[in-house]
């Protein structure tokens, strides 16, 4: 009996395993439809300046417009990505979308988002440099996003490869900030721009003082190391308030804006917003 229930248990489970390759079979042979067929489009999420309200660049985030299941989220398809190596050419399409809308539109500056294999695959400087040139875009308008795991495996080469981007003009952020492994001397090491505090201290630290903690002590050590702090998923009004007071540079979320199409893009936040983080109501400022 025991025999026979353990093998109906792994049945079930081979069953529930074929489905899910199938499925992600399926997904990726829809990912190379997707990129012939322009399925993807980049959103844009303002990025707010602390002290005066001013939206100063925009993370581009990927959305897929499916042509049987709408519109799916990046967190569904960006590891199938790169699970099968299709990152690099959907990472290459990431940078000249990201270029032609710095070259075409008023936007002055952008971050987009690097995946770890995209980082850590040979060509990925010289292809960023190309595609960068041919667009006529000086680097210093494009922000590259990474996540601590691209530090870990091998860190020598990593830090030659931000120094050389750097040199290149391009800045560099640290996505994600107090997740995974956040070893406070990569903080030292590695020459970045700025660092993104993860959205799971920024949404308790109004409420919870562990989080507020967390949040201050990552604010201090950004700012002394000479970083810029952005929070990443501000969503309320005691957030903002709590962040600004602490000496954040920068802000980003659903408060000061959401990741938005490019035809609707917003260029400024709203009044109610912004008299929160400058402590000015809106005919105070404009005197
Ligand atoms: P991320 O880079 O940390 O981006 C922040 C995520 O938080 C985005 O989710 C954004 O829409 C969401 N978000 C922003 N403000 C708020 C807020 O106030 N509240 C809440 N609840 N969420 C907020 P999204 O667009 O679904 O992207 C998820 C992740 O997918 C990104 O995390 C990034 O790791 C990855 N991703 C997105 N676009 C790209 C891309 O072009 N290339 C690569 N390699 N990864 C990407
Ligand atoms: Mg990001
Ligand atoms: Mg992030
Ligand atoms: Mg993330």
């Amino acid at each position: 009996h025991a025999k026979n229930s353990g093998r109906n248990t792994f049945e079930v489970f081979r069953a529930g395993m074929n489905e899910l390759i199938e499925k992600r079979r399926a997904l990726e042979v829809d990912m190379d439809a997707a990129l012939l067929n322009g399925e993807y489009e980049l959103f844009l999420q303002p990025r707010v300046l602390a002290r005066t309200a001013e939206i100063t660049s925009y993370e581009a985030l990927i959305r897929w417009h499916h042509p049987e299941r709408g519109l799916v989220s990046p967190v569904d398809f960006i590891p199938v990505a790169e699970a099968s190596g299709r990152i690099i050419a959907l990472g290459e399409w990431v940078i000249r979308e990201a270029c032609r809308v710095l070259a075409e539109t008023e936007v002055e500056r952008l971050s987009i988002n690097v995946s770890p294999l995209q980082f850590r695959h040979g060509d990925f400087h010289q292809r960023l440099s190309e595609i960068v040139l041919e667009a006529g875009v000086a680097p210093d308008r494009l922000e590259l996003e990474i996540t601590e795991s691209v530090l870990i495996d091998d860190d020598q080469r990593a830090l030659m490869l931000l120094t050389a981007l750097k040199e290149d003009g391009f800045t560099i952020a640290l996505d994600d900030f107090g997740t995974g492994y956040s070893s406070l001397s990569y903080l030292s090491r590695f020459p970045f721009d700025a660092i993104k505090i993860d959205r799971g201290f920024v949404s308790n630290c109004g409420e919870e003082e562990s989080a507020a903690a967390i949040v201050h002590a990552i604010i201090h050590l950004g700012t002394s190391l000479g970083m810029r702090v952005v929070a990443e998923g501000v969503e309320t009004f005691e957030q903002a308030l709590f962040l600004s007071r602490s000496g954040c540079d920068e802000m980003q979320g659903y408060l000061l804006g959401k990741p938005q199409p490019i035809s609707c893009l917003a260029t400024s936040v709203s009044e109610a917003v912004a008299a929160v983080l400058t402590g000015l109501t809106a005919q105070e400022r404009l005197k």
